[in-house]
């Protein structure tokens, strides 16, 4: 068999090797505390799951249009308008089978050899890996931990050059759970109007994973990139939906007709059921996401003051989503070295730094999608490893 060379520069999320090394062990009757797991520790609302077995009985069992269903398109655009202030067509909306579809879209749309795309760096893996099989040139955008993990505008903007195709952004962010402040973003946007050529994906998520009061800042919002910007959110964290596989795009008008057509292409349509579904998990009621964000915010504060009492560990206040990311370095071990010896040896299962990129050696992240009490004894057991294993960095 002769394959083409780009599969051999495909990436993958080792958040799943590590969730199937956890249930392994844990099979094998080793008590595995997981905060490894990039989703919510909450089912599903009840009206969502009823609104789908509803579908299914009404009969929604065929295709549907690529783009998706007229009335979710629109209940999208309402939403949208709701709690982003910005009216959008429904027609420049793709509803796709989970977040991650628009990301692919989008990244085969600009990325080929010769081709460079910006992303952030601790990342989402998979858009490096995207890049990567296009043949594109990947360009980090390195986050720092004393700018809690946003971007600096400046750097961004000092690294666009003739070849930039596509800037990725995200936030609130996986696996930092970093948030660009607002003025950061206008002077990203103020900056990009010399680069007109320069296509921007802002994957948001998170975006009602915002804490503190912060509103969230969307690059939406900016009327000058609708000619080139492509919006990534969907249900999966939001209510809960991972496993439903359910997302949008809104791209540019010119941009949409091109992204359904690579949904004819690959998956045709998204589950009938789902798409109904979805309507009501954005018209129904929202009390069960705003309890769900209440409790990953209290969890926050309590596993940030819990890493920061760990010896070597130092972990800025996460803005968004639900993930902490402590610098580890003072611990004296490697990022990776520390992922597979607490997941060994203390039954913990976390994710280290580097699966995020270069940028994220010295670095963990854990997910506090998980209860206070299995956070509680996760922090225990990695405090008795440290104690057993006494190697701090001088
Ligand atoms: N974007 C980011 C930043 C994510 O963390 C994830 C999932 O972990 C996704 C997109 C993909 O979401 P979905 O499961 O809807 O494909």
């Amino acid at each position: 068999m002769q394959l083409v060379a780009a599969m051999s520069r495909l990436g993958t999320e080792t958040a799943f090797d590590v969730l199937a090394r956890a249930t392994r062990l844990a099979q094998a009757g080793r008590p595995i505390v997981n905060l490894g797991i990039g989703q919510p520790d909450f089912p599903t609302p009840p009206n969502v799951v009823e609104a789908a077995v509803r579908a299914l009985r009404d009969g929604h069992h065929g295709y549907t249009p690529a783009n998706g269903i007229l009335p979710l398109r629109e209940a999208v655009a309402r939403d949208v308008l709701r709690r982003r202030g910005v009216e959008v067509h429904p027609d420049r909306i793709v509803i796709v089978p989970g977040g991650k579809v628009t990301m692919f879209f989008a990244i085969l749309m600009f990325g080929e050899p010769g081709a460079e795309i910006m992303y952030p760096d601790p990342g989402f893996p998979i858009y490096r890996s995207m890049i990567e099989f296009t043949g594109a040139t990947p360009v980090p955008i390195a986050l720092h931990e004393n700018k809690g993990f946003a971007f600096s505008a400046d750097e961004v903007l000092g690294r666009i050059g003739p070849r930039t195709r596509l800037v990725i952004l995200n936030s609130p962010a996986n696996p930092t759970g970093g948030v660009v402040p607002k003025q950061e973003l206008d002077r990203l946007v103020a900056g990009l109007r010399d680069y007109p050529e320069v296509a921007v994906l802002s994957d948001e998520i998170y975006a009602r994973m915002c804490y503190d009061g912060v509103p969230h800042a969307t690059m939406l919002a900016y009327p000058e990139l609708a000619d080139r910007l492509i919006l990534l959110d969907g249900w999966s964290k939001t209510y809960a939906m991972t496993g439903w596989r359910i997302g949008y795009g809104i791209w540019p008008e010119r941009l949409a007709p091109l992204a359904t057509r690579l949904a004819i292409n690959c998956h045709s349509c998204v589950h009938a059921a789902t798409q109904w579904a979805a309507i009501e998990a954005l018209e129904g009621p929202q009390d069960a996401v705003d309890r769900m964000v209440a409790e990953f915010d209290r969890r926050r504060r309590f596993i940030v003051d819990q890493l920061n009492a760990l010896e070597g560990f130092r972990c800025v206040m996460p803005g968004g989503a639900f993930y902490a990311f402590p610098n580890i370095a003072a611990t004296g071990f490697r990022a990776q070295e520390l992922q597979d010896s607490l997941l060994e040896e203390a039954g913990v299962a976390v994710i280290a730094g580097t699966s995020f990129g270069i940028y994220g050696e010295g670095y963990l992240r854990f997910s506090y999608a998980a209860s206070i009490e299995a956070i509680a004894e996760a922090i225990e057991r990695i405090r008795r490893f440290l104690a057993a294993h006494p190697r701090r960095r001088p």
